[in-house]
């Protein structure tokens, strides 16, 4: 049979990692690899009361179409929950649903890129985002993370030498994979560029709300005075990812594209599902949710990083993350963390090799690791095992 795809479907390939990955879901191994919440923390039994509750109440209107902006009701907990409190104030035109913040990715993609566009990305950034672009071929600009944010003095020189991309894409806090943190400084300077070279930023902040030490940093977008920022926002990460719930927060303009393209994919996140959430919401104090997790991921951080100090040859570096799910490891210059995951899976554990996550420029000597969803003693033992692996390079 010809199965002649289109050259965006070519664009899209399985990623060689992954292959590798799919032998971590074996029980003897230890993998740091994946990015996922803890489940033995979702609110299990409150989520079966609200959607019991749901069905039997408004079931019809559950199991029915519902529009594709997302149900309002939702959409105004959210801005009142979740947005208010981090300063930004939105109303109901400046906010739609998506099924997860996955979604918005790709219809940024298609909403912007022409072939061949420019678009800036964080090196390294998030896979899912570069790969979710890629189908829309864009031409990606790579500006190197700091320890606190962006390099926005090559952003800047980038922009007066002539470059106009269609967006930033940002990952401000916690970032994944280097789980750093845009500072404050740098927030309102990366908004007063776009403001002058008029450019839109899209912010993806699914892990703002975790963080450990120190308090939550206001959002670009809560900064944002003349409706550049597209917000992304998400229950993966805070509540369940399965329910499949995000949103964007931007322009109303902006809004009203994002609705047209949403029509076209999916119609609408669904209904029941958003009713689950926004049932949830009102019955349950979700913030008391997040200081839990908040509190269990930050001692496996504390766990991981104390054990990681202890068993890794000095000259491994790691980036102390403040919250969220992962640290970022710096091996040698001249290591290949592909192939060292060769060796790590012989040893039974696994992490991300780093090389993914660039865009361009593909640096070899990183891997991220994930802190949340193991128990304390398997961090330990994962860690010694790596230290094992790892140390032998370095001794001479
Ligand atoms: N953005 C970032 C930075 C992520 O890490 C993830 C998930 N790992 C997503 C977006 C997508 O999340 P979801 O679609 O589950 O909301």
């Amino acid at each position: 049979m010809k199965m002649e795809f289109s050259d965006r479907a070519l664009r899209i390939k399985a990623s060689e990692i992954r292959e590798l990955l799919k032998l971590t879901v074996q029980p003897e191994i230890i993998s740091f690899a994946g990015g996922l919440p803890a489940a033995e923390l979702f609110p299990v039994k409150q989520i079966a009361d609200v959607t019991c509750e749901v069905i039997l109440k408004e079931g019809h209107c559950a199991l029915q179409y519902s529009p594709t902006e997302g149900l309002s009701r939702l959409r105004q907990l959210i801005l009142e929950q979740r947005l208010a409190k981090v300063g930004i104030h939105a109303n109901l035109e400046e906010i739609l649903i998506t099924s997860g913040s996955q979604q918005a990715l790709d219809f940024a993609g298609k909403m912007f890129i022409n072939e061949g566009d420019p678009i800036v990305v964080e090196s390294p950034t998030y896979l899912g985002a570069l790969n979710a672009f890629l189908a829309y071929d864009p031409r990606y600009v790579e500006i190197p993370l700091e320890e606190d944010g962006m390099d926005l003095d090559l952003l800047e020189e980038a922009l007066s030498s002539g470059l106009r991309p269609k967006f930033i894409y940002t990952i401000p806090d916690y970032q994944n994979p280097s789980g750093k943190t845009m500072s404050m400084a740098k927030r309102r300077r990366l908004l007063a560029l776009a403001n002058t070279y008029d450019l839109l930023i899209m912010e993806d902040s699914p892990y703002a709300e975790l963080a450990f030490d120190g308090e939550q940093l206001q959002p670009l977008k809560a900064l944002d005075t003349e409706g550049r920022v597209i917000y992304l926002g998400t229950y993966s990460k805070t509540f369940a990812p399965g329910l499949r719930i995000g949103w964007i927060v931007a322009h109303p303009t902006l809004v009203n594209k994002f609705i047209q393209i949403k029509q076209g994919a999916d119609l609408q996140t669904s209904s029941l599902d958003q009713k689950i959430a926004a049932a949830y919401m009102e019955t349950y104090d979700l913030n008391e949710h997040i200081d839990l997790i908040k509190k269990v991921y930050a001692q496996r951080r504390d766990v991981m990083f104390d054990a990681m100090r202890k068993h890794f040859h000095p000259e491994i570096t790691f980036t102390e993350s403040q919250g969220g799910l992962f640290t970022w490891v710096k091996v040698r210059e001249d290591l290949d963390t592909k192939a060292i995951l060769q060796e790590a899976l012989k040893e039974n554990v696994a992490f991300v090799p780093g090389e993914s996550f660039f865009a361009v420029n593909k640096h070899k000597n990183f891997m991220r690791l994930n802190y949340s969803c193991m128990p304390e003693e398997k961090i330990i033992t994962g860690i010694e095992r790596l230290a094992q692996v790892l140390n032998k390079y370095y001794s001479d």
